[in-house]
Parts: structure tokens; C-alpha cells; sequence
């Protein structure tokens, strides 16, 4: 069971201020990586009703904020993709490139009444580009 009637009580607004503050908590990417350029993802959606959203791209620099939690595109949707595990797994492997997919958990909060589970599929690429070792 998750937390219900609270967790649907916060508004899209709500939950994009508390992105905003988790994101300004982040280390910078330098900071976390100092041998990273550049981080690269390629998400891309499958599923999860009528309208799938569209496919997005993202890049990071080294002055960016380390913070690799991305919102579901579904507007009514309170879920997020976590990519944190894969970004680390990026930089470790020695291609500097991870593919895979992510479910969303979060649930579509307008409709009231079944707030039915999300399961957007999300397809990503992430691409590390690492300053060459000296
Ligand atoms: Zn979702």
C-alpha cells in the first residue's frame, strides 16, 4: 500500500519545488566525477497509455549538478526515474556506455478513484564522455 490520500494530496507544483531543492542539494558532477566531460541521455518511452511522450535528450557538464533523478513525462503521474546506479555504472565501464530500462512505479493521480500504477517504460542510453587518463 503506498501512502495514499497524503502522497495524492501534493499538487504537480509541490512536487516540482522539492525536485528543485533535491537538485540544488547535489554535488556538482566535477565533484563526483572528476574525469567526466560530459554525460549524455537518451531517453526514450514506451507504453503507458494512449499518448506515449516523447523521446528526450539530456546533457550534463561538469558544472551541473550531480542529479540524476528524472520526473515521469506524465503530468499526472508522481513517479521518477532513478538513474543514479546506471550514471556510476557509465563511468565504471570501460565503453563509458550503459543501455537499459527502467518501469515507472508512480501512479496516475487523476484518476481518482483507481489511481491506476504508471509502468511507462523508459529506454536509455547514457553515455559518459571521460577526459582521457594522463
Ligand atoms: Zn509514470
Amino acid at each position: 500500500m503506498r501512502l495514499g490520500q497524503a502522497r495524492g494530496a501534493a499538487t504537480r507544483q509541490d512536487r516540482y519545488s522539492r525536485l528543485h531543492r533535491d537538485r540544488e542539494a547535489a554535488p556538482k558532477l566535477r565533484t563526483m566525477f572528476p574525469v567526466v566531460e560530459q554525460l549524455r541521455f537518451e531517453l526514450s518511452f514506451e507504453g503507458g497509455g494512449a499518448a506515449t511522450p516523447v523521446s528526450q535528450s539530456h546533457i550534463l557538464h561538469p558544472p551541473a549538478r550531480a542529479y540524476f533523478s528524472f520526473p515521469c513525462p506524465y503530468a499526472d503521474c508522481d513517479g521518477r526515474f532513478e538513474l543514479a546506479a546506471a550514471v556510476h555504472a557509465a563511468v565504471e565501464d570501460p565503453s563509458h556506455r550503459i543501455e537499459g530500462v527502467l518501469e515507472c512505479a508512480g501512479s496516475r493521480v487523476s484518476d481518482f478513484r483507481s489511481k491506476p500504477l504508471c509502468r511507462l517504460r523508459l529506454h536509455f542510453a547514457l553515455t559518459a564522455v571521460c577526459a582521457p587518463a594522463h
